[in-house]
């Protein structure tokens, strides 16, 4: 059972969160791909977008096309889960349900900011264990970075990392958020359709919303 792991806030979920997914699930071959949105701590303000539900709404509709295919699902894992959600937690928790034994069994699809934090993380010593860290670029020049990361977490912490077969595409959440704000219109290149539509009804964003 090859598993994959994709964690995020996805507010919202962007297509560099879709082809960095599709590349995964294709370059690795894997057969099951778990899209993770993350909780928020219990003690974090939360705003209306970051609601957890409407996180989980569009993801579903954001990875909807590669879930059709029957190998991806979003999971509400660490949604339902009590109290602050740890990375460490949920690998231990996955290899538990499907059964998995050894080390570095469940490939941890990340960008290279999480990647650039991941020895900071708790319990990482857990996760460089328990995961094979595959990192996806998120510009062009993240290259050289990442050479350097990867020598030191497999040099410190034994962690086996790979890079994704993928030309980056230099978008964020957060520059999404802002051009939505700003009552501006993003491409479904960068935006699915869908999920643009969800947001402007649900008014997240500083979208009017027609709900
Ligand atoms: P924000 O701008 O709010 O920080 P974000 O765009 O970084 O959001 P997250 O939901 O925090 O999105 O990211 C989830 C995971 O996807 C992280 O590992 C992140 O590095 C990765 N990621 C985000 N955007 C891209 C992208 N354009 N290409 C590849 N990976 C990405």
């Amino acid at each position: 059972m090859k598993l994959g792991l994709y964690g995020g806030t996805f507010s919202p979920p962007h297509m560099g969160h879709v082809r960095a997914a599709e590349t995964f699930l294709r370059e690795y071959a894997l057969d099951r791909l778990l899209i993770m949105p993350t909780s928020m701590p219990p003690h974090k303000q939360i705003d209306a977008h970051d609601d957890p539900r409407h996180r989980y709404n569009m993801a579903k509709l954001a990875f909807e096309p590669l879930c059709r295919g029957g190998r991806c699902e979003v999971s509400t894992l660490e949604l339902e889960r009590a109290g602050k959600s740890y990375t460490s937690d949920t690998l231990r928790e996955l290899y538990d349900i499907y059964g998995l034994a050894g080390e570095h069994k469940i490939y941890m699809l990340c960008g290279t900011d999480m990647f650039r934090t991941l020895p900071t993380w708790h319990e990482s010593d857990v996760i460089f264990s328990l995961a094979h860290i595959v990192v996806a670029r998120r510009e062009d020049d993240d290259a050289d970075m990442i050479a350097a990361q990867k020598m030191l977490c497999e040099r410190s912490y034994g962690a086996v990392v790979d890079v994704l077969h993928l030309s980056p595409l230099e978008i964020s959440s957060t520059e999404v958020r802002d051009m939505l704000s700003h009552g501006g219109d993003p491409d479904a290149v960068i935006l699915p359709q869908a999920v643009e539509d969800y947001i402007r009804k649900a008014g997240l964003y500083g979208t009017s919303g027609t709900e």
